[in-house]
């Protein structure tokens, strides 16, 4: 049985470049730049007017409260104008183009108007309230890198440039195979030996969270069955996440049906809990992560395993937060042990609270839980303040 690194290793090693692919600007989110974006155009393209008020030649200005009346009015969105006479001003919008003739903005809470004359109230400073045409970037400038992962704030950048389609990182397509003959679908009504499958529908929300569509196939155990869909799967999809049917029963034929289909096993059983049964393989065209059925062995190998092989696909880095542990926690067996905890953010660091909830069958548990402190194997007792790393299994900012 391997080590929970060298599992990870080994996983980490199969990691696929999937290419690239073009999509819709309001599908970019969360999706990994293929391409480097450059500005199209200066940032601001041209002198802005950032508040509503008037626009006046600075050196016009010789003393205070002087009054200047208003020759014209420059809205957003107007080709730029000129301002003829310099002892005038012209009345601008914020985003609207800074007029020729002009420098400098005053606005208008800082003018008392009377019959279109402005009489300047405060202290005025030399181009206030412009934003000078290339000051943030000039055209050509790199905005966003290949690579970089687009947020809800990039958005912004791409839209400004002008980029409806973008190129990204292809994502490899998943489908999900669920297998027992005790599972039956969420709308049916169990009858007394069954149970509704929910793993499943848990790994294909979880990939929705992060970018990925998945589609679900569910297989009973029975053998030719088996090799029949996993036949077709393979051929079909990048990566196969199984649940269930791993272990030692006399019904788990998956191991031995994905390598009669030539799925190379790369190894089964790792040392840990949850989880142990983990079966991982692939073949030419397929990456498959075989989980054990129980909801929390899925959840804490999709978390350990999978996500890490997808960040290492889309060359993203992947960290996990250390925390410092403040249940001292006995675990006997020479298992690493990833036990569920809550966390804390206390005074810049971030403490977590272990429960181990009743096991992996148990997924209730989980859902007031945040994620898996991860209790490498070789020792007995897990000490308060000891520091040890944390896979979070949700957003851990609430
Ligand atoms: P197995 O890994 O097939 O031995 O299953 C271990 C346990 O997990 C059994 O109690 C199964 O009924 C349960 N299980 C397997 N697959 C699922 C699933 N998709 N949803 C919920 N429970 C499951
Ligand atoms: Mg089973």
């Amino acid at each position: 049985m391997i080590s929970v690194s060298d599992a990870l290793d080994f996983v980490l090693s199969t990691s696929l470049n999937y290419g690239q692919e073009i999509v819709l600007l309001e599908e970019a989110i969360g999706r990994i730049l293929g391409e480097d974006i450059l500005s199209d155009r200066a940032f601001p393209p041209f002198d802005r007017v950032t508040m509503d008020g008037i626009a006046i030649d600075f050196e016009s200005l010789k003393n205070e409260n002087q009054k200047y009346p208003i020759e014209s009015i420059a809205p957003a969105g107007s080709p730029q104008i000129s301002l003829v006479d310099n002892t005038k001003c012209i009345e601008v919008m914020t985003g609207a183009v800074l007029p020729s003739g002009t420098d400098t903005v005053i606005r208008y809470e800082d003018l008392d108007i009377i019959d279109d004359s402005c009489t300047i109230l405060s202290k005025v400073k030399k181009r206030q309230n412009v934003h000078k045409q290339g000051s943030d970037y000039y055209v050509n400038s790199l905005l966003l890198s290949k690579g970089h992962k687009i947020k809800a704030i990039d958005i912004n950048v791409l839209a400004t440039v002008g980029k409806s389609s973008i190129v990204v990182r292809k994502l490899p397509t998943v489908a999900i195979l669920s297998s027992g003959d005790e599972l039956v679908s969420v709308n049916t009504t169990p009858l007394p030996h069954q149970i509704r499958m929910s793993n499943v529908h848990m790994l294909v929300s979880r990939l929705r969270e992060l970018g990925l569509n998945s589609k679900h196939f569910h297989i009973a155990d029975n053998k030719s069955e088996i090799e029949n869909t996993l036949n077709t799967l393979i051929n079909q999809y990048d990566v196969i996440l199984m649940s269930g049917g791993v272990s030692m029963g006399k019904f788990d034929f998956i191991p031995e049906s994905l390598v009669s289909l030539g799925v190379e096993c790369l190894f089964h059983k790792v040392a840990q809990r949850p989880g142990k049964p983990f079966w991982f393989g692939k073949s030419k065209d397929v990456t498959v992560f075989a989980f054990p059925g129980n909801p929390v062995s899925t959840l804490a190998c999709f978390h350990k395993y999978f996500i890490p092989w997808l960040a290492k696909c889309t060359e993203q880095i992947y960290c996990l937060p250390s925390v410092i542990l403040r249940t001292t926690t006995s675990f006997k067996p020479n298992l690493t042990f990833f036990a569920q905890a809550k966390i804390k953010f206390e005074n810049g660091k971030i403490y977590a609270d272990i429960s181990k909830g009743n096991g992996s069958g148990d997924m209730v548990h989980p859902t007031i839980m945040d994620g898996f402190i991860e209790l490498p194997r070789g020792k007995d007792v897990y000490e308060e303040g000891e520091v040890y790393s944390f896979i979070p299994f949700h957003s851990i900012l609430k």
